[in-house]
């Protein structure tokens, strides 16, 4: 069975005081019978007070990048190690803005990968097509060759600690949903893919989880589809009640 995880990307969004405001109300609310794993991923600089907030609250924290080197003359980068240090469990690599305002490829990806599971961080694959792929009916080879890059040379005890987010990218921050049926098709793809590239049954214990303008309107319709697995939202988890409101539609 695999359990349900909602993920709320701050992006650069938030001051530490904002930030612990935000946990506050949000702790006030959830409480030990979530069916879902949470999980708050806050930009860099909240990641130590948001840990010495969530400690002992099942909360999971994640960081919205890494480097893809353990350590050494990269300035402005931050390390998987130096994640692990503040108490991340869970880290975004090929995240949409960072392939595309940042150049990151699926080579510079599957590094960052590799560097996280060496540190026993558990890495979202953020995968995706644009409009322009969608309406030229590219969806399934672009994702395919997203995972098989992306994924290169992973072993499948290292797939069973990895999640996929599915995000397309016309659907991210535009308020434009993907409709449900479009996302399980793509998810269903997604997994077949996995099949192929790993055996059935770790296909089967991979969470694929969709992104892109989920809000507390749409989010029941989505999490119902089979093989969705949860969410990664951003613009509705910067909100207390939105973000709430999401995790208890599961
Ligand atoms: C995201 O940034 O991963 C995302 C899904 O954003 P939004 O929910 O705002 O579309």
């Amino acid at each position: 069975m695999r359990k349900m995880l909602i993920a709320g990307n701050w992006k650069m969004n938030k001051t530490i005081p904002e930030s612990l405001e935000l946990i506050h109300a949000l702790l006030k609310k959830l409480d030990s019978s979530c069916p879902a794993e949470v999980v708050l991923i806050p930009p860099f600089t909240s990641l130590f007070s948001a840990a010495e907030a969530l400690r002992g609250s099942g909360i999971e924290l994640g960081a919205q990048n890494l480097s893809h080197l353990s350590e050494g003359a990269v300035t402005g980068e931050v390390s998987g190690p130096m994640l692990v240090s503040v108490g991340c469990r869970y880290v975004l690599a090929g995240h949409s803005e960072r392939r595309n305002l940042f150049q990151e490829d699926d080579t510079v990806i599957n590094q960052k990968l590799k560097t996280a599971l060496s540190e026993g961080l558990h890495p979202i694959l953020c995968v995706g097509e644009s409009w322009k792929e969608r309406e030229a009916g590219k969806t399934k080879d672009v994702i395919g060759s997203q995972l098989k890059k992306g994924l290169d040379g992973l072993n499948p005890l290292e797939m069973r600690k990895m999640t996929i987010a599915y995000e397309p990218v016309w659907a991210i921050g535009t308020g434009k949903t993907a409709q449900p049926e479009q996302v399980q098709e793509t998810h269903e793809a997604i997994r077949s893919e996995l099949s192929s590239q790993y055996a059935p049954e770790t296909a089967k214990a991979i969470r694929i989880i969709y992104g892109g303008s989920v809000t507390p309107d749409n989010s029941s319709s989505l999490m119902a589809q089979p093989d969705v697995d949860g969410a990664l939202v951003g613009g509705a988890s910067l909100d207390a009640d939105s973000f709430y409101a999401i995790i208890s539609a599961i």
